[in-house]
């Protein structure tokens, strides 16, 4: 892998020109990361962060001044010595989609340049044979017409693992193995596609666009009908031999009647996964398991109920034992929650904290964990920053589980 975001990762490739496809990202592509990454930055800010003398920053940043690539930001007045005046780019100057394939529909959102979600649109799926998909695919990005253009190109993610970002190596609800995604979108569209894990493709938008912006070492864990694992070490996201790091959803925390659809008691699925939640609430209260609906159980133990409170309480330890695993594994600066389920810690927050304090090894090193407000767009952002991250990089072509 050599994706140099970190300054001090970069200085190992300083090429002075755009790289040609696949090769270590050259200086070009270090500057325009640099600013897309942390908004508008004065010449010495980015001469000091990317290790560059001033006159070779200049012989960069003047052709793409020139080209409009990068533009002047309006000076910024100093107390002493002259008015530094940023760099920056314009987030509309190029817009990717990005899509979300579950079981049965097909999320898409335009994103602009830095990731910010511009339209969104949805539509079911008709069957799961790749050619149906492909076709429900291009029609969802067609639907967003011709207000986003240049479009630069499209990114697609899904519950399932993509080892080059070109085929679907395996995915269990789409009932898939070996399917040519990116081909058969790219035949339909005639634009560059990459394919990933969904759970990497919310990390890549986190690392570049969201809480974990700047951090070398993060882990970003999702809270669904799964419970997945992202994983950016060293300032490369981690893609791991298979494409789908952080199966940590099977993990066994502590022996309980619970049990997940593998047949495990106590695995991670099977204590805190949303339906996990649900099938709990409705043990304790007495009801259909089908009346049961996870955020409802949030708001009940929030209202003070408690029978809910205690099934809140019991998953809260459960994600606390869970992050703490995570934690003691891979010393991260950050845990992100994330996903349809993340405000699990938010409710139950001082089981999770308690749990997660008792499990660590070291006292005296507390994780901030971060819950990132979520809504379903998200999953669609992250595969729109993955395609961003592979027009940035000039890594379109196949490269296995590589930056
Ligand atoms: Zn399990």
């Amino acid at each position: 892998m050599s994706e140099p975001v970190a300054p001090e990762a970069a200085s190992a490739a300083a090429g002075e020109t755009s790289p040609a496809p696949g090769s270590a990202p050259g200086s070009v592509t270090r500057v325009m990361l640099e600013i897309l990454i942390h908004g508008p930055l004065s010449r010495v800010e980015l001469a000091q962060r990317l290790g560059l003398s001033g006159p070779s920053l200049t012989r960069i940043t003047k052709p793409l001044i020139a080209s409009g690539r990068l533009f002047e930001g309006a000076p910024q007045v100093r107390a002493a010595g002259r008015p530094l005046q940023p760099l920056d780019l314009d987030p509309s100057s190029e817009y990717f989609a990005g899509v979300k394939l579950t079981g049965n529909a097909v999320y898409s959102v335009m994103a602009d340049l830095r990731g910010a979600v511009r339209a969104q649109h949805e539509e079911p799926l008709a069957g799961r044979d790749p050619e149906t998909v492909a076709d429900a695919v291009a029609r969802s990005v067609r639907a967003f017409g011709s207000a986003f253009r240049p479009l630069g190109g499209v990114g697609i993610s899904l519950g399932g693992n993509s080892a080059d970002g070109r085929f679907v190596d395996e995915s269990h609800f789409l009932e898939w193995r070996d399917v040519p995604l990116a081909d058969l979108v790219e035949q339909r569209l005639g634009l560059p596609v990459v394919v990933a894990n969904d759970v990497n493709a919310l990390t890549q938008a986190q690392r570049w666009f969201g809480g974990g912006r700047g951090l070398d070492t993060f882990v970003v864990v999702t809270i669904g009908a799964g419970v997945g694992m992202g994983l950016v070490a060293g300032g490369e996201l981690v893609a791991g031999a298979t494409g789908a790091v952080g199966s940590i959803g099977h993990q066994l925390l502590a022996w309980s009647e619970a049990v997940c659809w593998r047949g495990h008691h106590g695995c991670a699925s099977a204590l805190l996964a949303t339906d996990a939640v649900e099938r709990a609430a409705a043990r304790a209260s007495g009801l259909p398991v089908g009346d049961v609906v996870f955020d409802d159980v949030l708001r009940g133990a929030e209202r003070g109920d408690p029978e809910l409170r205690a099934v809140v309480d019991e998953a809260g330890t459960a994600l606390g034992l869970l992050l703490a695993n995570v934690a003691n594994t891979l010393d991260p600066q950050k845990i992100v929650l994330a996903g349809e389920g993340a405000r699990l810690g938010v409710v139950g927050e001082h089981a999770m904290l308690t749990a997660f304090a008792e499990g660590r090894v070291w006292r005296s090193v507390s994780t901030p964990v971060d819950v990132q407000p979520f809504e379903f767009s998200e999953w669609a952002r992250g595969a729109a920053a993955m395609a961003i991250r592979a027009r940035m990089l000039h890594d379109v072509p196949a490269r296995p589980a590589s930056d």
